[in-house]
Formats: structure tokens, C-alpha cells, sequence
């Protein structure tokens, strides 16, 4: 090795999801938005102007921070936006997890946390879930250095429910705790999303008040349709704010570029097209639940836009590939205890039913 190599940072990097460019791909594997986001955000985009592009983007990103601080019912100073949430959630590892203690979070779980806490030399120790795929609290009640914890959980779908969620914080004081709240629109009932965007009633929202340690982190990629442009928060007290924002002007002014600025702002004024989105997965994903049932598929009860599916009878890599050479891409994690499940997004209806003929056929 030569001796420049020595001093390199060597990491092993998250893996994303595949993007391939085939036609008519059935498209499944990375939880993204079957519909399009609202038509107010391409007008908006397109409303833009040459000069809010030669400009530099406001550092602060305040039309979008004031935006998601009225959707969340905060004040502005509790809402840091970013590029996207791994974009968030780096900066809050890279911020909150500097005590050199082990941070704590479950071996099933997102995996970038390991990646992030490796990258940043934050030691950590993964608290395996129960053989129903939820969280033991008790292993979070030990001296840590930290916790996080996705909620609903990924690839599972599983929720924790808001009095559990609660009862970590309380054993956990003296460290920030953060829920990663990705998909936390979809954790509600079709007619709950149909009627509000407010906050569902097992977000860690509903805590912000109480714990000054806590930072719910969530984004725009799933529930509004705008994976492509990049818009992540976390939601916290002032001082969590405050220090979050330190690190991120020593790194990067300008994280929030204006056309997602702009493509934010207009996301939140359409509630009525939010609401109608989410409700609709979350629908197919009840009717889809039932058809999995029907066929024999076995799978954690999911708050998410996505399934953790496995059957008795089939082998899940298999599965993945006669999936994938039918044109329809579902998710494989070649990973300890959920080798033999597949992570399915929910698509359209169309999209569901075509996957539900194609395992039909499998299985007889
Ligand atoms: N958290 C979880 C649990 C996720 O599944 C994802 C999506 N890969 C993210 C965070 C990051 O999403 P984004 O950066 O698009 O906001």
C-alpha cells in the first residue's frame, strides 16, 4: 500500500437501492411515492427565476423552516431542514453522539446507522428485536451514549406505539434520542389520512415539549413525493436546533439549494393532495395485506409505505430474482435474521395487483 493510503479514511459505505433504468419496470425497492407530488411544486419549479439560480440560496432555508414549523406546529427556531434525512440524520450523529460511550439501536433496522456511526468513529452496539420484530425497551435503559430508533420501523413497518416510545425517553435523559420518523405519515388508519395531516397520534411530536433531548427527524422523500429533490428535518428544542445548525455552517452554508426550497414550500400548501396521497397507500396497503394473507405470505403489521414479507414455502432470494426477470423489483437485504424476506413498497393499485398475479403463479 503506498504510504499516502495509509492515511485515508476507510470506510464501508451504505448500499442504496437500486436505480436501473429498464422500461416498464414495476419499481419497488426503495419505498419511493407511486404518484407524483403535488402539481403545485413543478409550477412553483417552474415559476423559478435565472436569478434565484445565480444567486446564492438563503443559508437559513427560512420560507421552507417557517413552512414545515407550521405543518408541525412548532415554533421556527425548533425545525432544522437538510438534504434530505440521511443528510439530517448524519449531521445530528455527527452533532449529538460525541460522548465516546456506545450509541444504541436495534440489529434490524436502517441501514445507514452503523454506516454513519463507523464513518463519524462512534462506537456503537446494535439491541437485537424481539422474534416479533419490536424494540425490548429494557435494552435501552443501560448507560449509552445516544439512541436512535426508526419509527416505523424499516424494512419491518413496525410502529411503536407513543406510551413505549415515552418510556425510552424517560430512561434515557441524559442523552439525545432520535426517532426517525421516515414514514410516520403512513402510520394511520385511510379514513385518519383522509381527513387531517396533522400529526399521527404515535409521533414523537407529540413528546417535542417534554423532553428537551429529543429530535424527531423526518422527510419529504415518502410521503410527498419528492425523493428526487432532497428535503429532510429534524424537529427538536431550540438548543438541539441551535447545535445542530453549529455543525452544519462548519461544514456547508448552503445545504438547501432553491429549487428545493421553492419545490418544499409549495409541497406543504397543498394539503388537500397530501392527504388524499397517503390515504390512497395507505388503503392499497390494507387491500394488499389481506391478498398477502390469502396467498400464505407472513409479515409484520406495517405502519409504513412498504411490507416485510416471507413465505413458508419460498425462498426469498429466489424470489427476488424470478421478481426481478418479470420486471417487477422488490428489495433483498442478505443480512442475519432476515435473509428469507423480501421488502415490498406499495405501488399503485395496478402496481399491487400485478405483483399479486405474479406471486399467484409462483405458488401454484
Ligand atoms: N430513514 C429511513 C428509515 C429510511 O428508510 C430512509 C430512506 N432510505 C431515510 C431515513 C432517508 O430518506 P431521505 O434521505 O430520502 O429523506
Amino acid at each position: 500500500m503506498p504510504g499516502w493510503e495509509n492515511n485515508v479514511r476507510k470506510v464501508v459505505p451504505y448500499t442504496p437501492g437500486e436505480q436501473p433504468k429498464i422500461r416498464d419496470l414495476i419499481k419497488l425497492n426503495t419505498n419511493e411515492n407511486p404518484y407524483p407530488p403535488s402539481p403545485h411544486v413543478l409550477e412553483a419549479l417552474r415559476a423559478m427565476d435565472a436569478d434565484a439560480l445565480r444567486r446564492y440560496p438563503d443559508p437559513a432555508a427560512e420560507a421552507l423552516t417557517e413552512a414545515i414549523a407550521e405543518h408541525c406546529k412548532v415554533p421556527v427556531s425548533c425545525v432544522f431542514p437538510g438534504v434530505g434525512s440521511d443528510d439530517v440524520l448524519a449531521m445530528s450523529f455527527l452533532t449529538f453522539f460525541a460522548s465516546g460511550r456506545e450509541i444504541l439501536f436495534p440489529d434490524i433496522t436502517y441501514s445507514f446507522y452503523d454506516v454513519w456511526a463507523d464513518l463519524f468513529r462512534i462506537p456503537w452496539e446494535a439491541q437485537p428485536l424481539d422474534e416479533n420484530f419490536e424494540i425490548r425497551n429494557r435494552d435501552y435503559f443501560k448507560e449509552n451514549g445516544g439512541v436512535i430508533f426508526a419509527n416505523p420501523n424499516a424494512p419491518t413497518g413496525v410502529l411503536k406505539r407513543l406510551d413505549s416510545v415515552r418510556e425510552i425517553l424517560e430512561h434515557n435523559r441524559n442523552v439525545v434520542v432520535i426517532v426517525d420518523e421516515a414514514y410516520i405519515d403512513f402510520a394511520r388508519t385511510a379514513e385518519e389520512a383522509a381527513v387531517g395531516s396533522d400529526t399521527p397520534a404515535d409521533s414523537a411530536l407529540n413528546l417535542i415539549g417534554d423532553y428537551e433531548n429529543l429530535l424527531v427527524v423526518r422527510t419529504l422523500s415518502k410521503s410527498r413525493s419528492l425523493a428526487g429533490i432532497r428535503i429532510g428535518y429534524a424537529v427538536g428544542s431550540e438548543k438541539l436546533i441551535r447545535y445542530l445548525n453549529d455543525v452544519k455552517y462548519s461544514i456547508n452554508s448552503y445545504t438547501m439549494n432553491q429549487a428545493a426550497i421553492t419545490a418544499g414550500c409549495a409541497a406543504f400548501q397543498d394539503e388537500a393532495y397530501f392527504r388524499r396521497c397517503t390515504s390512497g397507500i395507505i388503503r392499497t396497503r390494507e387491500r394488499v395485506k389481506k391478498e398477502l394473507s390469502a396467498l400464505g405470505f407472513l409479515f409484520p403489521d406495517s405502519a409504513a409505505n412498504f411490507l416485510f414479507i416471507t413465505h413458508p414455502k419460498l425462498n426469498a432470494r429466489d424470489l427476488f430474482c424470478s421478481l426481478r426477470q418479470a420486471k417487477i423489483l422488490v428489495r433483498y437485504f442478505d443480512r442475519p435474521r432476515i435473509d428469507n424476506y423480501l421488502r415490498v413498497t406499495i405501488g399503485t393499485d395496478e402496481q399491487m395487483d400485478a405483483l399479486i398475479r405474479f406471486l399467484r403463479t409462483v405458488l401454484n
